[in-house]
């Protein structure tokens, strides 16, 4: 038996090879890719690594802008039984010196105009192949590959060898990078098939990147695994998504991308009538946006959780046997799953508190990739991951998630969750978004700082929402200080950097 993840997704190609897969939507003319385009295409890039007689375990470092033969490469690798390792495409030099130098890979693959400077730190690190890829199907990856044959029979690999590196989104310090074999992502894969209701006939917007867990795993396999039709975005563009949701059944989003999709007026009842499931994750979604969208669409939002390390962890239900879909939870467990909630001490907590989050399952990592100390202090004794989340679980085990442990501010003593903070300053008049950190203080030790985001168009009283907050939640709680700001700080997966506004305001009380 071959656990080579591409094996898993050939297989699970429709009968009807000639059916469309993929379908781009902003290319210059729109491109329609077969399923057999998919397997030849594949076969291809899989004989050309193979002729390159890459050591095992190569890795091939791939940071190319979005395109549908980017996707055939990371198929291609998996298909050779390479470990593909995608690098965000805002990356810049010391960045790519990093990632390079770190992983060392046999093989990277860049953007054409990029080819100068990536070449030179890649030969430096000593990779003995630089191709490039455009996003115009043009580049040297692609020239090389015609010369190969369409035919190519999967590596043989155990479900416990790597399939990919994934570097984490660096929310929090520097990214790591996650281990995972082919065995966790198929098991992950196959959960949500079967928890979300893949079906043959959805049509999948896929309009995340695809150097991220999102976009690469959760959306990309989706539609693989069931045989569906993806229509590809290569940049989110909130209207011309909007315009293709009519012919759509799933979509899937950042938090980010729901906002941005409600400033359009095509997003309504009508445009969405085929559409059987929005799926937000990977920043927390504010209850006003899940609300908002569900009064102008008349669907529930189900905001699922999981992190790089892991793949997906919770959802909300998609079934209604299972339950209601909850704004501002992140659901149960998957099947599989194991989640537990424990005290500093490591002592497990009673229903309904706050504590770090463990998970155990078949989808969870094997490792930081060269950090073998970091890996082992991610990991209790009896072989749990600590997330480095915090959450509670209640009666009829919804996840909520309070905050990253780094967030958590201790003031005077007190646990301070900046998300419970944030939720009720998000609820004042005028307010669209805010950040709540711990910063330096000589007496409290942190002191809680908000930083708050107006609506469009409202102007706020940063004095007026401190009084008001006094009357809602306990002193040590309420923010010293509160910023108005026009945005937050986010990276490119939407998510807001704490640390960066922490950094920024480190010198208020010293
Ligand atoms: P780093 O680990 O490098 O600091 P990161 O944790 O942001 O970066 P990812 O693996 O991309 O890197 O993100 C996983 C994290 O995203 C989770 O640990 C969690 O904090 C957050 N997250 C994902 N989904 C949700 C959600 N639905 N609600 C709240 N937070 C979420
Ligand atoms: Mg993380």
């Amino acid at each position: 038996k071959n656990d080579n993840l591409f094996a898993a997704r050939r297989a699970a190609f429709p009968a009807d090879l000639d059916a469309p897969a993929i379908e781009t939507a902003d290319t210059p003319e729109r491109l329609v890719y077969s399923w057999r385009d998919i397997d030849h295409a594949t076969a291809m890039i899989a004989n050309l690594l193979q002729s390159l007689e890459l050591p095992a375990g190569a890795r091939v470092a791939v940071q190319t802008e979005k395109s549908v033969e980017a996707l055939m490469l990371y198929l291609g690798v998996l298909r050779a039984g390479y470990v593909y390792l995608p690098l965000n495409t805002a990356y810049q030099s010391s960045e790519i010196e990093y990632f390079i130098g770190n992983a060392e890979p046999s093989v990277v693959v860049c953007s054409g105009k990029n080819f100068g400077w990536v070449s030179k730190i890649a030969f430096k690190a000593g990779t003995q192949h630089v191709f490039t890829l455009n996003e115009d199907r043009t580049g040297t990856l692609l020239e090389r590959a015609q010369h190969h044959g369409v035919e190519h029979e999967p590596a043989r690999r155990g479900a416990d060898e790597l399939a990919a590196i994934l570097y984490t989104s660096g929310t929090t310090g520097r990214s790591k990078g996650a281990m995972l074999t082919h065995g966790n992502l198929l098991s992950n894969a196959q959960t949500l098939h079967a928890y979300w209701g893949w079906r043959a006939d959805d049509v999948l917007i896929h309009a995340l990147p695809i150097f991220h867990v999102h976009g690469l795993f959760v959306a990309s396999h989706g539609a693989l695994l069931a045989g569906a039709k993806m229509i590809w975005f290569s940049k989110f563009d909130p209207r011309a998504v909007a315009a293709r949701l009519p012919e759509a059944t799933v979509f899937m989003g950042v938090p980010t991308l729901y906002v941005r999709l409600l400033a359009e007026p095509a997003v309504n009842r009508d445009s969405c009538a085929r559409m059987r499931l929005f799926l937000a994750g990977s920043a927390p979604l504010l209850i006003e946006t899940f609300n908002e969208w569900r009064q102008r669409t008349g669907h529930t939002i189900v905001e699922r959780y999981g992190m790089s390390e892991t793949a997906m962890l919770t959802s909300n239900p998609y079934h209604a046997k299972d339950g209601d879909r909850r704004g501002g939870t992140v659901g149960f467990p998957l099947p599989g799953v194991g989640l537990r909630v424990h005290d500093d001490q490591g002592q497990p907590l009673p229903v309904g508190e706050i504590g770090g989050i463990q998970v155990k399952g078949p989808n969870v990592f094997v490792g930081y990739w060269r950090m073998p100390e970091k890996t082992k202090e991610e990991f209790t004794a009896d072989g749990w991951f600590k997330t480095g989340d915090v959450g509670k679980v209640d009666e009829q085990g919804y996840v909520t998630i309070v905050g990253r442990s780094k967030d958590l501010v201790i003031s005077g003593g007190y646990n301070v969750y900046p998300a419970e903070v944030e939720g009720v300053i998000n609820e004042m008049p005028g307010v669209a978004e805010s950040a709540v950190i711990g910063v330096p203080h000589p007496d409290f030790g942190e002191a809680v700082v908000a930083v708050v985001v107006p609506r469009a168009g409202a102007t706020l009283d940063g004095a007026g929402i401190v009084t008001a907050l006094k009357q809602r939640i306990a002193n040590f709680k309420v923010p010293k200080q509160l910023f108005v700001v026009q945005e937050l700080p986010r990276n490119t997966m939407g998510k807001v950097q704490k640390n960066l506004l922490r950094e920024q305001h480190k010198g208020l009380f010293s």
